[in-house]
């Protein structure tokens, strides 16, 4: 998917997170902006010229750069409310955050944990980068799950359909989250319809998802015809093509 395509649907997916886990609003602006340069950021592969799609787009460096954004995003607002004397986040959050939440994460109380600001955070980044790897794992280049499993779908990343989908889904989805946390702040309460737009809106997702992925096996079933050689390997041809598997004139399979 182009930028913007990536930029709006993290934005989009990182204010669903805001809203469910309750993120402060005096430090929501400041991780809206970082979630919208997040969404593009593991592309700049592609100027540092160290393979596009390789090591910026996988799972671990996701996590060690959420990581990474909710140690700096603590520690500024650490430093601001020491220096202005306000706090503007959660009480939990000092300089001791991180033995903080080691002590809460030990007692491996899902409550607790969850309610944790520094676990909230780490969601929210975490999702910002994984909103790119939805987007990527759809198309038909794919990405590397693991270093053995590879995932592709049938939609082209330069579709103009898809991007400009993807774009407006995480836009609608940000304004709409956005209205749906003014009112939270207003009235105190939340609203039973916001479930209901967040199922429809992930499952269309989930539904996009499925057939991109599901297409491609479907090809593949239908263009390579699968034989049993030798009673023990399985071997899968692509229509009108053959392999000479050994020397011999019977080491020729074809399918025609
Ligand atoms: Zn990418």
């Amino acid at each position: 998917m182009n930028k913007n395509a990536h930029q709006l649907f993290a934005i989009g997916l990182a204010t669903v997170f805001a809203y469910l886990f309750d993120i402060n609003l005096f430090i929501l602006p400041f991780i809206l902006i970082l979630a919208f340069f997040i969404g593009s950021f593991p592309d700049k592969d592609l100027e540092w010229g160290i393979g596009h799609r390789g090591v910026t787009h996988s799972l671990l460096f996701f996590f060690l750069m959420a990581l990474l954004c909710t140690f700096g995003v603590f520690y500024f607002y650490a430093i601001l409310e020491s220096a202005i004397g306000v706090p503007v986040f959660e009480a939990e959050v000092d300089e001791n955050f991180i033995p903080i939440f080691f002590t809460k994460l030990s007692s491996l109380d899902m409550d607790v944990i969850f309610n944790d600001g520094f676990f909230k955070l780490f969601a929210f980044f975490f999702s910002s980068f994984f909103s790119h790897f939805i987007l990527d794992i759809i198309t038909l280049s794919g990405l590397d799950v693991t270093k053995e499993v590879h995932i592709s779908g049938s939609i082209r990343s330069n579709n103009t359909f898809f991007n400009f989908f993807f774009g407006s889904v995480g836009l609608i989805t940000f304004f709409i989250s956005l209205i749906f946390i003014i009112l939270r702040e207003i009235s105190g309460t939340i609203f039973e319809w916001s479930t209901w737009f967040y199922i429809i809106d992930g499952g269309l997702i989930v539904i996009i998802f499925i057939i991109s992925i599901g297409m491609k096996f479907k090809k593949i079933k239908e263009d390579y015809t699968c034989f049993d050689y030798d009673k023990k390997v399985q071997l899968c041809i692509p229509k009108g093509t053959c392999i000479q598997l050994g020397s011999g004139k019977d080491d020729l399979i074809c399918n025609e």
